[in-house]
Order: C-alpha cells, then structure tokens, then sequence
C-alpha cells in the first residue's frame, strides 16, 4: 500500500468509524500533488476534503472528483460565492455579511447553499469571534436559502501549547453547544489539525482535519500503536563531476574552498526547485545510501555536492529527501537546515519539479 493511503488509514485507526476525516489538500497537497492524491484520499476513507482556494477546488472538481470539498479560505469578492456553489464547492462563512450575502446568491438559485461557519478561537486569522458566532447561528438559523453544514476552528499551536488548545477547545465547545441549542442537527463540528488529532481525543468532536501528518511529517510524537510514512520521495541524478585541486572554491560568493583535493558532483536542482539558499554549509543529500554534503551556496538550477572516493560517474541517482541504502534524509532535516517547517520544504518544491505518482 502507498504511504499516503497508509497514514490515512492509521488516521481512521486512530478516531474510529464515528469520527468523519478530511484530509488536507490544499496548496496543490503541500507541494505532493492534489489531483493525485485525492482520489488516493477518498478510496482510503476520508470523508471529504479540504482546499484552500475555489480554483484549487475547481481542479478537483475538473479531475473528477465528487466527494465533498470544502474551501478553507476566505471568499472574496463576496460575488465569489456563485462560483463556488457552481463548482459544487463548499464555502467557509466567516461573518454575518458573507452569511447574508451567500443567502442572498442562493436564493436565487433555488437551492439551499451548503456553508461551514468559521469561528475565530484564538488563531486570529479567519472568523467571528466566539460571540459574533451566536449573532450568526441565530441569524442563519431562520433562513430557508442557506444549510449550516458545519461549524469550525483552527488551533494556533496544537503542537506546542496544551493549555492554549484546551482553551481554544472550550470556546469552540460554546459554540457548538449554542448551536445545538437552535437545532441544527445535521452541523458537523470540527477543529482538529494533524497535532490535535494526534495528540488530543477532545479535540476530534465530528471530523479532524489533518494536513502536515498525512504526508507523513508530523509535528508531534506519535501515539503508541500509530505509525506514519513519509510519501514523498525527491530523487534527482548526478549531471557534472570533475576532480578539482585544494583551494578551489565552489559556487557564488566563493564561501567554499577545498581543503584538500575533492570531487565535486554538480546536482541540476537549486532554488528553483525549492532548494532552500538557507541551508547553505549544513545540507547533505544521498549517494549510494551515504550522507554527502552540499558545497558552496545554493544556485538557482544547480547545487555541488561532494562525492570524494564515492566511485560514481555522472547519471548516478541522488537522493535529496528520502531513502537510499540503510539511510534517511526527511523534510524535517531540510526543515532545521533551512530554518523552517517541513510544510513550506514541501510547499517551495516548485512546478518545475516533474511529480510521478508510484503507488
Ligand atoms: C492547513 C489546515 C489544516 C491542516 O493542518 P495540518 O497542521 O497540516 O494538519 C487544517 N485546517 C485548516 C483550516 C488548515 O488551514
């Protein structure tokens, strides 16, 4: 079974049947390729799934696939909503003019628009505020164009900060509970990221919606019994070797000097690829299942790497993030060298970069 398939469903190990997924596709699967994975997603029993943007969505929709997508992000113009409910794509709410406004596109339409309301727990990025929440469940609960079909959060740092999450979890709690209250029986609750899924069972209410761990980079331990892969493998080959005596310097800046006589394999990827200049005098990549470290300053189509007495020609296969041999380089290594997340090493791998789906 393929990785990606294989974390979903220790993901649907993990909460159980009762327990509704998403699985996160925006920004194109973090860089994995949505139009792929989506329907790889679906066949391994994730209920629906979660995009960014309405042109993400459309393309899923332009590839076929039929399950439930909701747009995670803002709509805006708010004229955008027709394009949405066109595409049979799920908007987010997130206050009481867009309800207003997406009630208004709908009646027009004759069919009541599915929504989700977004709530603003403490990520301070999208969403009324937990009491703007109840203006809009009352408002919305009397009118016939629009169908509430869920209620969601976002943790600001489910990762690191329990108490902020179990604060977040008791506000989202109100809401619901408000919610209820009205009625609305048929609203799904939900506010789990892959860390809160992971590592909190209060924080699953109706559906969880991981991202980061599907493709197998969790921010967090993992819980006993589960265990995640990574799914993306970054292979590219050898193109240029030459022997260069000491003292040469390698690349821009000439900020690497040989200290004895090496050599220098010259790799076709570079920033252009999404191969972070930060990660300058610390990365490493592997040949024949052996750490090798890049040399000199990223360029834009090219990085050196040294193969001293590694015996290999040009057209031998290096591997950037995954394995080869016994060994192992992660998004999460490139994430310290650079400085950053696995999410933007995964998201900066850019267009250029051929994707091929192996299972
Ligand atoms: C990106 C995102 C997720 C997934 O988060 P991960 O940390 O990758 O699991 C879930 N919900 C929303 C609203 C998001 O924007």
């Amino acid at each position: 079974m393929g990785a990606f398939s294989s974390n979903l469903r220790a993901f649907r190990a993990l909460v159980g049947t009762g327990t509704r997924i998403m699985a996160v596709l925006k920004a194109d699967a973090y860089g994995h390729g949505a139009e792929a994975l989506a329907p790889v997603a679906i066949q391994a029993g994730s209920d629906a799934i979660g995009v960014s943007s309405i042109e993400e969505g459309r393309a899923l929709r332009e590839a076929g696939v039929n399950a439930p997508i909701l747009l995670l992000g803002g709509i805006f113009p708010l004229e955008n909503f027709s394009a949405a409910l066109d595409a049979r794509l799920t908007p987010t709410v997130a206050s009481l003019e867009s309800a207003q406004k997406l009630a208004e596109i709908a009646a027009k339409t004759g069919r009541p628009a599915p929504f989700h309301l977004k709530i603003d727990t403490g990520m301070g990025r999208l969403g009324v505020s937990p009491a703007g929440a109840r203006d809009v469940l009352t408002w919305v609960a009397g009118q016939r164009t629009l169908r509430l079909a869920g209620v969601y959060s976002h943790f600001a740092s489910a990762d690191s900060d329990f108490e902020f999450t179990a604060h977040q979890i008791a506000e989202f709690t109100a809401v619901r509970d408000f919610a209820k209250s009205l009625g609305f029986p048929e609203t799904i609750f939900h506010i789990a990221n892959s860390s809160a899924a992971l590592t909190s069972p209060a924080a699953r209410f109706d559906m969880i919606r991981p991202g980061i761990a599907l493709y197998g980079a969790p921010s967090v331990p993992l819980p006993t019994g589960t265990t995640l892969q990574p799914v993306l493998t970054w292979r590219t080959k050898i193109v240029f070797i030459k022997r260069v005596p000491t003292g040469t310097s390698i690349s821009y800046g000439r900020k690497f000097r040989a200290d004895r006589e090496m050599e220098v394999a010259t790799l076709p990827v570079g920033y252009g690829d999404g191969v972070p200049r930060a990660m300058f005098g610390k990365a490493q990549v592997l040949v024949k299942g052996i750490r090798r470290p890049m040399l000199g300053v990223v360029t834009m189509d090219h990085v050196m790497i040294d193969v001293t007495g590694a015996g290999v020609d040009v057209g031998e296969d290096v591997v950037l993030i995954g394995r080869q041999g016994g060994a192992e380089i992660t998004a999460s290594d490139w994430a310290g060298w650079a400085g950053t997340i696995p999410y933007e090493i995964f998201c900066g791998i850019s267009k250029r970069v051929p994707r091929e789906v192996v299972a």
